[in-house]
């Protein structure tokens, strides 16, 4: 936001449900002022039953844009006109951008997660890659690398394992790649991880308040791995702090969720996004997070 909101503001925003905890509304803030752009993004609290009447709201009010979070990912791409190929592939959004009154859904989780690892100089091409979970993030991440020709194989803890086991199914028949999915245990990953090159923790292992479990037991840590947890709270997560014991190299999830963020950004403004205004305000808000 430039400072006033004033007749001519662009609105942008986040629905989701529950919604206080977003980070979102402080990284695209921040960001507005930045550049100066006359732009505000307003986090909604939308529950399920109010979905559809959400999404006329965003026509009927011209929002420019909003981000979707849980639980609405899945469920929002029947009311759009539009949807990118890669989200529609995912079967989940995170992005809606109105042009016009026309409604288009895109995935910046994967972008972002693919943005990340380029970034750090990674291409997943032709690479063994070990993703941890099949849940919403795990589907959008999978689907990138699946494009992306990575060898990749998927852990789910047992109860969960038939979701992996679609998820392997859907990509290698779309991709014409070989996906792998077994249970996520010691022997498994003990068996898949010494030849591996990247390992992807897309679970919710690790994640605050739960800082001290990790998903990976140390000893299989090893100096070739690039290890990408994409839990941003705490920071660094007890996988990342070992996985740098072990010499490996480590990327955290506030670079996925700070690029995710930018290229959402991106679609509703049209600019470049200020990466470091968004890095910066997402670090200082998890800290002062953390100290309460
Ligand atoms: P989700 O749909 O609820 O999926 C959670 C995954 O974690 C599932 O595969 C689940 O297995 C697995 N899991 C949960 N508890 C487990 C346990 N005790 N042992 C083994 N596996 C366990 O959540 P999501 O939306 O994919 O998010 C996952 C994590 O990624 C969260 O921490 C979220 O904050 C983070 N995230 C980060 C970004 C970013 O930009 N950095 C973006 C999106 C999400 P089951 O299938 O068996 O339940």
């Amino acid at each position: 936001m430039r400072g006033t909101i004033t007749g001519k503001t662009i609105v942008c925003g986040i629905i989701g449900d529950p919604i206080g905890h977003s980070l979102s509304p402080i990284m695209h803030n921040k960001s507005f002022k930045k550049l100066g752009l006359d732009y505000v993004y307003v986090p909604f609290r939308v529950r399920s039953g109010e979905l559809k009447k959400a999404v006329d709201g965003m026509r009927g009010l011209s929002i420019r844009g909003l981000n979707i979070t849980i639980p609405h990912k899945v469920a929002v791409i029947q009311f759009l006109d539009r949807i990118d190929p890669l989200a529609e592939e995912i079967g989940a959004i995170n992005t809606i951008i109105n042009d016009g009154g026309i409604l288009t859904g895109y995935n910046t989780d994967a972008s972002g997660f693919l943005k990340t690892l380029r970034d750090n100089g990674i291409q997943p091409a032709g690479k063994k890659v070990l993703l941890l979970g099949a849940g919403g993030a795990a589907r959008a991440i999978g689907s990138v690398l699946a494009q992306e020709k990575a060898k990749l194989t998927i852990f789910n803890r047992l109860e969960g394992l038939p979701w992996a086991e679609d998820i392997a199914y859907r990509l290698a028949h779309l991709n014409g790649t070989a996906v792998k999915a077994v249970e996520l245990n010691y022997e498994n990953l003990k068996a898949a991880i010494a030849d591996a090159e990247i390992l992807v923790n897309a679970t919710s292992v690790g994640m605050h308040p739960a800082d001290n479990q990790t998903p990976v037991s140390a000893d299989l840590l090893h100096a070739n791995l690039t290890v990408f947890d994409i839990v941003y709270n705490p920071l660094p997560t007890r996988l990342l702090k070992e996985a740098a014991d072990a010499g490996a190299k480590t990327i955290g999830g506030v670079e996925m969720l700070v690029r995710q963020g930018a290229i959402s950004f991106e679609k509703w403004t049209g600019r470049s996004a200020p990466v470091d205004v968004m890095r910066e305000s997402v670090l200082s808000s998890l800290s002062q997070k953390n100290e309460k």
